[in-house]
């Protein structure tokens, strides 16, 4: 076996000719000149073959993946074609993007570890300044995300989350189906969510969103009423049993402050116990807060109050859900507590969305996963400089774009 046949199947470069091999820096890098074989002098837009106009163009460089520690470039002088269609071209180079300067199975593999591993761990494993790498990164994803289109989308989701220490706010839209973030936006309230609308979907995508899921921020419910209008928009159950749970929790701070010491112990740990949901008390918890009543009035009408609300969660018929709703929160706003009668008008204005859980079980569930994924990819890194390399990061965990789609089959050895 020769010794370019040797390297040919040592570096699987199936469809590449090597024409010549040499080591440098001390035996630490290893240049190869290469061509493509039988695919050359193709378009790169139309893949049609092309007459040659100039051959002798300057020599081109490639960084590949490493081979034991050993650096491997390719050398190539593209051609320039004659395409019918498109005119005077530079022929498709088939193992790397136009005017990339690495090949597809880096770029791949630059993806695959910052999946699972800090840019900075990656860095040191390439071999290649953290700097070059988070650059090579947001590149890929630009490239990728510009050629993908969102499809398909029939349920939505909106959820904010904190960014750098919780001072900023990115907006995250997920596909709930498909369980993957489509898009990322700066801020948080109407204008960010806006721009989503505007400009990642098309009227005809919006009317074919089917469903939507989001917290009871106004800013989210108005834009997704205003963009989407077959949509039936189910408020996350999870951010109303939060407000609820929060409500309730105002009540006990409440009377903590008009307290005694001596009565404050009375009520000590009632944060938890308010909290928790009736399936998961023991019977000595009950009792405890059953003998509130005598103690102190407003918390526990506050508490069965609470307990009372769990029960809409169970009704399958949307009717019956409705009148429960309706009855609640009247008994709600007879009580003169003031977070609850919050908290009532709260649901009397979004009484359609939230009642609309009848129709479909729909919660951010999905979405929340998701941001506990985000989460880990954030502290991962121990935070990120901006919002470009924390949204890569994003979309190449949890974003639905395919990236080895992107890269010819051949060529995706790791
Ligand atoms: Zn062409």
């Amino acid at each position: 076996m020769s010794n370019f046949k040797l390297l040919y199947k040592i570096l699987r470069l199936k469809g590449l000719k090597i024409t010549d091999y040499w080591f440098k820096n001390r035996n630490k890098e290893l240049h190869l000149s290469i061509k493509p074989f039988k695919n050359g002098c193709r378009c790169p837009v139309c893949d049609r073959r092309g007459k040659i106009v100039v051959t002798s163009t300057a020599l081109r460089c490639w960084e590949d993946i490493s081979l034991m520690g050993l650096k491997v470039f390719f050398w190539y002088a593209p051609k320039e074609i004659y395409c019918p269609t498109h005119g005077r071209i530079q022929e498709e180079i088939p193992w790397a993007d136009a005017y990339a300067r690495i090949t597809y199975r880096l770029e791949w593999r630059i993806c695959s570890l910052c999946q699972i591993m800090t840019q900075k761990a990656a860095s040191e494993i390439l071999g290649m300044p953290a700097s070059t790498l988070s650059n090579l990164l947001h590149r890929i994803i630009t490239k990728t995300r510009e050629g993908h289109k969102i499809r398909g989308l029939v349920t939505l989701g909106v959820d904010e989350i904190s960014f750098l220490k919780g001072r900023k706010f990115v907006t995250i839209v997920y596909d709930l189906d498909r369980s993957k973030v489509l898009w990322v936006g700066q801020g948080k309230g109407r204008k960010t969510i806006d721009k989503f609308f505007d400009n990642a979907l098309s009227d005809y995508q919006k009317s074919r969103i089917r469903w939507a899921s989001c917290d009871m921020s106004l800013a989210y419910t108005e834009a997704i009423k205003h963009h989407c209008p077959n949509t039936t928009l189910v408020i996350d159950r999870f951010h109303v049993v939060k407000a609820m749970n929060e409500a309730v929790d105002e009540v006990r701070k409440e009377q903590w402050r008009e307290m005694d010491p001596e009565g404050r112990k009375s009520i000590k740990g009632l944060r938890w116990l308010l909290a928790m949901h009736s399936t998961n008390r023991t019977k000595g918890n009950t009792r405890f807060l059953n003998n509130l009543r005598k103690g102190n009035r407003r918390i526990h009408r506050a508490w069965v109050l609470k307990d009372e609300f769990e029960h809409i969660w169970t009704y399958k018929n949307k009717g019956c859900a409705e009148k429960f709703l309706k009855k609640w929160i009247t008994t709600a706003l007879r009580t003169r507590i003031p977070s609850l009668k919050t908290f009532a008008l709260t649901m009397r204005k979004h009484f359609d969305n939230i009642t609309a859980f009848t129709d479909r079980n729909l919660t951010n569930a999905v979405g929340e996963g998701l941001n506990r994924v985000i989460k880990i990819v954030k502290n991962r890194a121990s935070g990120y400089r901006n919002l470009d390399c924390f949204s890569d990061m994003i979309f190449l965990t949890v974003g639905n774009l395919d990236i080895p789609a992107q890269i010819p089959s051949n060529l995706r050895t790791l």
